[in-house]
């Protein structure tokens, strides 16, 4: 088996001659969010404090379409420490609060996945995404029936996890 982790491969031998002042170990050289967060790659940034930035999605399914990431490489952010959590989501609603205001959408879709299912980008990121009543986003799932007895053995296996 090829259990080679996550160390790195040195790619055309950089040294850390010139490493920022943050000698954050949980930042990422290859990842994009990451870079943005270390101000070594642009974005269109909307807001910023010490634990998270947001900045508008480069690939918009909405105008305002906006993501908002941890500046710690993390990702799954479910299972990060709670206080970033939190700290992610109170940057959600300060950056819907000043959206809602400049936009007026008829509402917010706000997701967030995790594990393999993930696209280009593997640092944690949550979609912040205006809706309007004509637009074109597509977020669809195709519901069913809850199944009583289903549930309350989803309710006891749950709960004996909490
Ligand atoms: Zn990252």
């Amino acid at each position: 088996m090829d259990d080679a982790g996550s160390v790195d491969s040195s790619e055309g031998g950089q040294t850390d001659t010139e490493t920022t002042t943050d000698t954050d170990a949980t930042t990422n050289a290859n990842c994009d969010f990451c870079q943005i967060s270390a101000g070594a790659e642009p974005a269109a940034l909307l807001y910023e404090d010490d634990r998270t930035i947001a900045f508008l999605d480069q690939r918009p399914a909405v105008r305002g379409h906006t993501l908002i990431v941890p500046r710690m490489h993390e990702e799954e952010l479910l299972l990060m420490d709670k206080m970033e959590t939190a700290a992610v989501f109170d940057t959600v609603r300060t950056v819907a609060t000043a959206l809602e205001s400049t936009l007026e959408p008829d509402g917010f879709s706000v997701f967030h996945t995790s594990g393999p299912l993930v696209g280009t980008v593997d640092h944690a990121h949550v979609h912040l995404v205006p809706r309007f009543e004509d637009d074109t986003v597509g977020l669809s799932l195709a519901r069913r029936e809850l199944e009583s007895g289903d549930a309350a053995a989803l309710v006891s296996a749950v709960r004996e996890k909490l």
